[in-house]
Parts: C-alpha cells; sequence; structure tokens
C-alpha cells in the first residue's frame, strides 16, 4: 500500500480491466475465478491509483470476504459487487484481514455496521489492527529521521483506516478458517510481520495479498512504481520459500491479476532475488561510504534500484530492514548520534 491517498491525474485513470464496466441492466458482474470463488472490484485504483481486489468465498455455512478494502470500500464497491451476485453485505458471515494495512481493514467497521459477520486476522498483527494510534506510531513512525508524516497525510491515513473493529478469531499458522470448504492459513510474516496468505484446497488456489512484491507495481498509468515493503529480510525471505513449497495451481495477489502456478512461482523468485539486490546494495554503499543512515539507504533504494519515487513508507522499511539485517550478521554496527 502507498504511503498515503495518491489521486492519480485524469489522464491516469484506470483502464476499465481495472473496475469492470456495469452490464445492460445496470449491474457489475464479479468474476468466478474458481468454482464458488468471486472476486470483486474496489475504488481502490480511483483512491490510490492501484488495482485493488477483494475475494467472496463461498465456504458451505459461511460466506467469507477476503479484505475488506478502505473505509469507503464497502458501500462504494463491495456492496454493488455483491448485488451483482444476488448477495448483500448483511450476507457475509466472516470477513478475513490478511493484514493490518489500510487497504486491507480499512472498512472493517462499516462492515460491522452493516452486517453480523464475525472478523478474523492474524494473531500476531491485533494490536495494529485494533489500534490505529499504534500502527501509525510504530508503522510510519517508527524512523523520525528517515520519514515523518504530514498533517495532511495522517488526516488521509486515518480517514481509510476508519474505526477499528474487535477481532473475533485470531489466526495462526496452520489454522483452517471456520466453515465446511477447507481453508488453509499460513503465516509468511513478509510484507507485513504477521502477514497471512490462504490456501483453498478445493481449487488449490494461493491467496498471496500483499506478500509476494516481486521488483513492486508500478502506478496505474503512472512511471512511478510502488517499491516492495517488508521488515525483517530473513522472515520475509522465509515466508517467500514457504510458500514455493505449497502445491498450488493458481496465485491470487490482491494488487494485480491471479497467475497459474509458473508465473507465480516466478513472481516468488523474482521476490527472494530482489531482496539479494538490496543487500547487495546496502553491502556495497555501507562499504564505500563507511556510515549509512536508514534515510540515505531508503534514497538509494528507492532511486537506484527503479523509479520508486525515493524516500517512503515502502523504501525507509526495507532500507531498516536490510541494516538490521547486517548488523545482525556483524557486518555493521547501529549508531544514535548526539545532536549538538
Ligand atoms: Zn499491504
Amino acid at each position: 500500500m502507498p504511503s498515503a491517498r495518491r489521486t492519480p491525474p485524469r489522464d491516469e485513470q484506470p483502464s476499465r480491466n481495472v473496475v469492470p464496466e456495469p452490464s445492460k441492466d445496470g449491474e457489475v458482474v464479479p468474476e468466478e475465478i474458481a468454482p464458488g470463488i468471486h472476486r470483486l472490484a474496489t475504488d481502490y485504483p480511483h483512491v490510490c491509483g492501484l488495482p485493488l481486489w477483494l475475494h467472496v468465498i463461498d465456504a458451505g455455512s459461511e460466506l467469507v470476504l477476503l479484505d475488506a478494502g478502505i473505509a469507503s470500500t464497502p458501500e462504494s464497491s463491495t456492496a454493488p459487487e455483491l448485488a451483482g451476485l444476488g448477495l448483500g453485505l448483511s450476507d457475509l458471515t466472516l470477513v478475513v484481514n490478511s493484514h493490518a494495512h489500510p487497504d486491507h481493514m480499512g472498512g472493517n467497521a462499516v462492515l460491522r455496521k452493516h452486517s453480523g459477520a464475525r472478523f478474523a486476522a492474524p494473531a500476531l498483527e491485533a494490536g495494529w489492527l485494533e489500534d490505529n494510534e499504534r500502527l501509525l506510531t510504530e508503522l510510519w513512525g517508527s524512523d523520525p529521521d528517515a520519514l515523518d508524516l504530514s498533517e495532511t497525510e495522517r488526516t488521509e491515513l486515518l480517514e481509510m483506516l476508519d474505526e477499528r473493529v474487535r477481532i473475533d478469531v485470531l489466526l495462526r499458522d496452520g489454522d483452517r478458517l471456520p466453515g465446511e470448504r477447507p481453508l488453509q492459513v499460513i503465516t509468511t510474516s513478509g510484507h507485513s510481520p504477521g502477514h497471512i496468505a490462504v490456501l483453498d484446497e478445493t481449487s488449490r488456489t494461493l491467496f498471496t495479498f500483499d506478500d509476494v512484491q516481486g521488483r513492486g507495481r508500478p502506478y496505474l498509468g503512472s512511471s512511478l512504481w510502488l517499491a516492495p515493503l517488508y521488515t525483517d529480510v530473513t522472515r520475509y525471505t522465509n515466508g517467500l520459500t514457504r510458500l514455493l513449497e505449497l502445491d498450488f495451481d493458481a496465485l491470487v495477489p490482491s494488487h494485480g491479476d491471479a497467475m497459474d502456478a509458473t508465473a507465480g512461482r516466478r513472481l516468488i523468485e523474482e521476490s527472494i532475488e530482489w531482496v539479494a539486490g538490496v543487500d547487495e546494495l546496502t553491502t556495497g554503499l555501507l562499504r564505500s561510504k563507511g556510515s549509512l543512515t536508514v534515510r540515505d539507504l531508503a534514497d538509494a533504494v528507492g532511486t537506484e534500484l527503479g523509479a520508486y519515487g525515493g524516500i517512503n513508507l515502502q523504501t525507509v522499511r526495507m532500507a531498516r530492514a536490510h541494516l538490521e539485517h547486517l548488523a545482525r550478521r556483524g557486518g555493521a554496527e547501529t549508531r544514535w548520534h548526539h545532536r549538538a
């Protein structure tokens, strides 16, 4: 997810493959990507310039919504999308948040208002999922010298986040989601510290949400890219390696189109290669400069490795993760300096 709202200029408005056109009778018809699984378009491309898909799964006694979108998504997008399937928000019985980023859980409060659904999310991220201030401080505010949210950005983030909802079902690695359909939870801890993937064992569809990031993603209609985001190098690569070991026929990310197993595995491998590339850049810069701040490294990652816009949440967290990684291996020392 981006650092804050980014409204695409008029000539960058998302193309029609992102938001489905209404059918003749005015209703959108969501695509069925596997038996009993439909993908739902969202308003996110118009708000932040990136595709974002939610998925609804018929799990027998449960109607499961994978991810909630931002605060505006349920009423503007999910309700009309479900209507195209003859359903409504009130039919949902379980909402799963893959991780505690605004575009995956900002819609929780509105969904609670319109349905009796329970909320399930990674146990490791319950703190972020239930406390906006804590999320802003720990995620955006971790490196105050490198990244400082403006009041406007703060306000925009809080608008997308809305009010927090208590998580009813805390998910751990190896759990199965409630319902008759075998939906397995895999903790990847990559893109976000408690991030999960969900494997539908019936159709062998693997929902990876934001975890398999490759070299990042292009903003719609722009030359800028959103950089990958992770907070711990070893946990990110271990999570990706675990995904490679799973048996799946389709890999479904949140911010792009579904892929077959070959393309999915290739993207996982590219994600691991990206980490090695940043590691190399970090080591090389430290060797030539002698010392490096999170800000210096974030700027280098965000300009030298691609058009990632320099310093932002993604590059800052990545820079910090790689410096910590190097320090743990004894290749650098962490330092704080007194400012005169
Ligand atoms: Zn995310």
